[in-house]
């Protein structure tokens, strides 16, 4: 009875622990879809093309732009991030939920363009432990460290534009709270095929 899925965006700042959040998801709920973005970054350690990311090059990414391609896009620490539209549209009308884990830029375009959709910010408690989750994870050198701060500062700003905000202190209680966001938007109405429900009445 349910007609369409929804788009549900998840942002926070690199170490806010999104992926991980993401992955628990889909343990937990059925009916879901992981948009696949677009980038013209490097893959990093184990990612592949088509799985994490589709790795393109600058002229790729531009063609894209031009044949409408991307449902939204943004230039996130120097490089080109976007989400392929076609997936999203076709997921959403076999009523999935599609997660998009993208930035704050990302998001606000796709809220703009789709004013239903979920828009959901997680952050870690401090900026004192986002500082320590990113030096433990021993990626990023302390100058990308730095940079990555000084982003997460400049996009928490932009959460009251957000319509939920998960702080990520634990990562089973914080995976189990969008479970619980992702739960409740299903039950919008709107979410409903309302005639053919009226008819059981
Ligand atoms: P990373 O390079 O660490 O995988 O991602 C860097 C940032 O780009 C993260 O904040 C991530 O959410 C964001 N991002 C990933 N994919 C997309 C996308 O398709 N669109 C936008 N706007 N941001 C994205």
């Amino acid at each position: 009875m349910k007609t369409k899925g929804n788009l549900i965006v998840i942002s926070g700042p690199s170490g806010s622990g999104k992926g991980t959040v993401c992955q628990g998801l889909f343990r937990e709920l059925d009916n879901l879809h992981l948009s696949i973005s677009a980038t013209t970054r490097n893959p990093r350690g184990e990612e592949r093309h088509g799985v994490d990311y589709y790795f393109l090059t600058r002229e790729q990414f531009k063609s894209m732009i031009a044949g409408d391609q991307l449902l939204e896009w943004a230039n996130v620490y120097g490089n080109y991030y976007g989400t392929p539209q076609q997936p999203v549209i076709d997921a959403v009308n076999r009523g999935l939920d599609v997660i998009l884990e993208i930035d704050v830029q990302g998001a606000l375009n796709v809220k703009s363009k789709y004013p239903h959709c979920v828009l959901i910010f997680l952050i870690p408690p401090s900026r004192a432990e986002l500082e320590m989750r990113l030096t433990n994870r021993g990626t990023d050198s302390a100058g990308e460290i730095e940079h990555r701060l000084q982003w997460a500062e400049k996009e928490i700003k932009e959460v009251h534009k957000y319509d939920y905000l998960v702080i990520n202190d634990d990562l089973v209680a914080a995976t189990k709270r969008v479970c619980a966001i992702i739960t409740a938007e299903r039950c919008r109405p709107r979410v409903f095929d309302i005639d053919s429900l009226l008819q059981k009445y």
